[in-house]
């Protein structure tokens, strides 16, 4: 019944904004803190480093460049060169065809783009350990990793390059893609915009507040969240928002019958 009355609102929407955050990571295949399946995939990293999961591996800083850019390497290999999408991912590609649409994401491996979403309409919050940044301090650019080997350099100071996610206390976020996000809400708010949330949990709040005050704000925009419970949405939000409180890949899968 209430998948219908999403499914209308999808289908009734002018515009979609899409955030996405760690549990839809999970529904696609990345789950940063899985223990179990970190000690099957990488036991030699769990012997050597003592690091327990990708969420712990990425945190740990590495006694030199080249042992950082292999374990980089590996991660980057298995999860983005090598990536197959999830059902839930499909789905989510089907709901948005023919749509106009914008992503949010914590999701930081370029799955939405190797997806085949259009990367002119993704913004990478974390950033994406498929582009690299210099390790300086100051911002040199970003450049893809994939076709790199060994440690690279940056090409204007000659620093090592460390992957462009917020590791270190000098994180830029992708400027351009935060533009494009911004000029996407602006030439939207008046019309029917709806936030599809999938998956946003506190380790991305600003995907949460701030998304659901512009919903609050602009009369016409609806929000739908896939795993969150009404009363876990502010007062006001609540009144335009259906909230349905399962998984992320149950969601999809509903929406898609
Ligand atoms: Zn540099």
């Amino acid at each position: 019944m209430d998948f219908e009355k999403a499914k209308k609102l999808i289908n009734d929407a002018d515009c979609i904004l899409v955030t996405a955050g760690n549990k839809f990571a999970i529904a696609d295949g990345l789950d940063m803190l899985d223990e179990a399946s970190f000690k099957v995939q990488y036991p030699d990293l769990v012997e050597k480093y003592d690091v327990h999961t990708i969420g712990d591996a990425l945190d740990k800083k590495l006694p030199s460049w080249p042992e950082q850019w292999a374990m980089w390497r590996r991660f980057i290999d298995d999860y983005s060169v090598n990536y197959q999408p999830s059902d839930a991912m499909l789905q989510l590609k089907q709901l948005l065809t023919g749509k106009d649409y914008f992503i949010a994401t914590s999701y930081f491996t370029h799955a939405f783009e190797n997806a085949g979403f259009d990367h002119k309409k993704i913004f990478n919050i974390f950033g994406d350990w498929t582009t690299m940044a210099c390790s300086s301090g100051v911002n040199h650019g970003l450049k893809s990793d994939l076709a790199i080997q060994g440690v690279p350099k940056c090409e204007i100071c000659n620093s090592e390059m460390e992957i462009h996610m917020p590791l270190t206390e000098h994180f830029y976020p992708d400027t351009d893609a935060n533009t494009r996000m911004r000029i996407f809400i602006t030439n939207n708010e008046d019309k029917k915009m709806l936030v599809l949330e999938l998956g946003v949990d506190e380790t991305s709040p600003q995907l949460l507040d701030p998304i659901a005050h512009l919903v609050m704000q602009f009369d016409s925009w609806k929000y739908i969240a896939a795993d969150l419970a009404s009363d876990e949405l502010p007062e006001k939000l609540q009144e335009k928002a259906l909230a349905f409180n399962t998984n992320v890949a149950n969601f999809l899968k509903e929406l898609s019958e």
